[in-house]
């Protein structure tokens, strides 16, 4: 089954706003296992709205559209819509209803004039109910030509596709598709797909995507199958494969975030953690209590930004930093012990580094971050070295401090 998508306002047109509906669908129809060959936006405009129209059917079965429901003369998608199938526009009193008591709620006085046009729809359309604002969408199936109508707010056209689209196009598809998301760090894309080049050229059924995000790279395995059970069946000898192939690299499964994975080893391990952190400034820390499970063994989190705080806070000697520097291999061990063994944790997480723009000299340039591991008496010093805004520095050293922490809890009895 085809779809396309149409996205539906000015505002796109002039680059005023950033056309995240079509990214959410597109991806989210992908997932579904429909086929998506075309996109468009068009103004809001009748005549080429219509022409639009026209074309995608031409091309499709299943035509999304978002934006365009407003209460505003120029809101004109369904209007257009049902002028397309040569449809009669009818009021529905349930969702009239639900406008009036949605404006009598928020304070306004009883709905009228042109918001009315909220609660018309194209004849023979389903209804799809808008409980985050007050245009409610819909779908309508004209001799399988599948039209279906979505506000334009990110937050309304996401949740009416979760809740209405989704049951509304099962009936269409016969098929199962089921997913697995395997999440990847210390590989790169390139690398990866590489790696799996034989796995993707010889099977379709399931197929594997790779996906690279900031600091790590998604596997998605996808079956397609009569039930559910038939499909994850599909998916389980691959997933075992990857797992072959890719070991620890796998930090985890699905929506998991690697904060979670390491919280849950922490716990089973039965170990308590502090961090010092010169560069990343209270990442680490803030993403460890991300999770909600960690506070039986998160102890402290220590922002130690100068030389002095070193010092005081963490017991770094003096000599250390005049003599290696704050950016160093020795100072980053200083560190992680020193945070460890005040806080009175099995495990100390430091970094210090150059997190630029300035700052950087051809010794230490903008980028260079060493992080500092204490765990049980034994301390690891790893090396960092990127490149990029200071933004981005920080938030790279945060992820790989963390994933090195958690490859060294794996290796722990
Ligand atoms: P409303 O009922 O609020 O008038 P609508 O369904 O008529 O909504 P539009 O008026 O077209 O939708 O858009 C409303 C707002 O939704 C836009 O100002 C924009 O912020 C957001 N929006 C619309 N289309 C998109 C899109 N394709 N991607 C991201 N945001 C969008």
């Amino acid at each position: 089954m085809k779809a396309e998508i149409l996205c539906v306002g000015t505002e796109l047109l002039l680059g005023d706003i950033i056309n995240t509906n079509a990214q959410y669908l597109a991806k989210r129809l992908a997932n579904l296992g429909i086929d998506v060959y075309h996109q468009s936006v068009v103004g809001d405009n009748t005549k080429r709205l219509k022409e639009e129209l026209k074309e995608s059917f031409n091309r499709a079965d299943i035509v999304i559209t978002t934006g365009g429901l407003g209460p505003t003369p120029d809101d004109l998608t369904k209007e257009t819509g049902a002028e397309f199938f040569n449809k009669k526009m009818l009021l529905d009193e349930e969702s009239l209803e639900k406008l009036n008591s949605y404006f009598l709620k928020n304070g306004k006085e009883k709905l009228k004039g042109n918001n009315i046009k909220q609660a018309y729809f194209p004849e023979d359309a389903v209804i799809f109910a808008n409980d985050h604002g007050t245009a409610p969408g819909c779908g309508l199936d004209v001799n399988g030509k599948i039209l279906i109508i979505l506000p334009g707010p990110p937050s309304e056209m996401k949740f009416m596709f979760e809740n209405s689209v989704v049951p509304f196009l099962k009936k269409y598809s016969h098929s199962v598709l089921e997913s697995k998301v395997l999440r990847v760090t210390g590989i790169g894309e390139g690398v990866l797909a590489e790696e799996i080049k034989d796995l993707i050229d010889s099977n379709t059924n399931p197929t594997i995507a790779t996906y690279a995000k900031e600091w790590e790279v998604t596997l998605r395995i996808t079956a397609k199958s009569d039930t559910k059970e038939a499909a994850l069946k599909l998916i389980k000898p691959m997933k075992n494969e990857l797992y072959k192939r890719f070991g620890d690299n796998i930090y985890g499964e699905d929506d998991t975030s690697i904060e979670a994975v390491i919280a849950n080893l922490l716990i089973k391990k039965d170990l308590t953690i502090a961090t010092a952190e010169s560069c990343t400034g209270g990442l680490i820390a803030s993403k460890l209590i991300n999770y909600p499970g960690v506070s039986s063994v998160f102890i402290e989190g220590a922002v130690t930004y100068s030389n002095a705080a070193k010092m005081r806070r963490l017991g770094v000697k003096p000599e250390t930093l005049d003599k290696f520097g704050a950016v160093s291999k020795e100072t980053a061990h200083e560190m992680a012990e020193g945070i460890a063994k005040t806080s009175g944790t099995n495990i100390g997480l430091s970094t210090t580094g150059v997190a630029g723009p300035g700052g950087g000299t051809p010794q230490k340039p903008v980028g260079l971050v060493y992080i500092g591991l204490y765990i049980n008496g034994k301390v690891i010093v790893k090396k960092l070295e990127s490149s990029g805004t200071r933004d981005k520095i920080r938030n790279r050293a945060t992820m790989y401090a963390l994933d090195l922490l958690r490859r060294e809890l794996l290796k722990l009895e």
